[in-house]
């Protein structure tokens, strides 16, 4: 069975509309043969991250996966700490370069760990959705924090409002826990329309 590991609980810190600071979250997945990555968090959390590879007992170098839910930095500042890895990140905004690989359909990408495009926070989030005893959605800044599912906002930053709202309902459709962009896993609340 898949298993899920948050490597470091990421943080978002704002004073009224400004961010102080901001640190995605970060998990890996061991799916069969393959170790996946989604988000590789900021550069304040490389420590933290290293830390957890160490107790689960997997090196950096074994992850053979980095899923990208979008390029805002402080998604994806340790990408360099995977060496071996190819990084999937939806078309719409995938880098050049030879370990990249844009996605353009909600692929599987190892057995019951499957690709789900969430545009609104920006035109290419994409969330994961893992199989396990229970499913998880990797929501990336889709939900970027516990409080928008909780009172079914947008995230403050978006390209598109309506859409990012779609997207939190499509992920809440799937999850029985969701994985946001920052803080910590939490269940969808049971009785909870969406
Ligand atoms: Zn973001």
């Amino acid at each position: 069975m898949n298993t899920l590991d948050v490597l470091a609980i990421g943080r978002l810190i704002r004073d009224g509309d400004t961010i102080i600071e901001a640190h995605s979250t970060s998990t890996l997945i061991r799916a069969g043969n393959v170790n996946v990555v989604v988000d590789t968090g900021s550069e304040e959390m490389l420590a933290a991250i290293k830390t957890s590879f160490r107790q689960i007992g997997v090196l950096p170098k074994d992850v053979g996966i980095v899923v990208l839910t979008h390029m805002h930095d402080d998604h994806c500042a340790n990408n360099d700490l995977f060496k071996k890895a190819r990084f999937y990140v939806r078309k719409e905004e995938c880098p050049d370069g030879k370990n990249f690989v844009p996605v353009s359909e909600d692929i599987e990408i190892a057995p019951g760990v499957r690709l789900l495009h969430t545009p609104g926070h920006t035109e290419g989030s994409m969330s994961v959705i893992v199989e396990s005893e229970r499913t998880y959605v990797i929501a990336g800044d889709a939900i970027p924090l516990e409080d928008n599912y909780r009172r079914m906002v947008p995230p403050r930053l978006n390209y598109d409002a309506e859409l990012a709202m779609e997207s939190i309902k499509c992920i809440t459709s799937y999850a029985d826990v969701i994985v946001p962009g920052h803080g910590p896993p939490f269940p969808k609340i049971k009785g909870k329309m969406r």
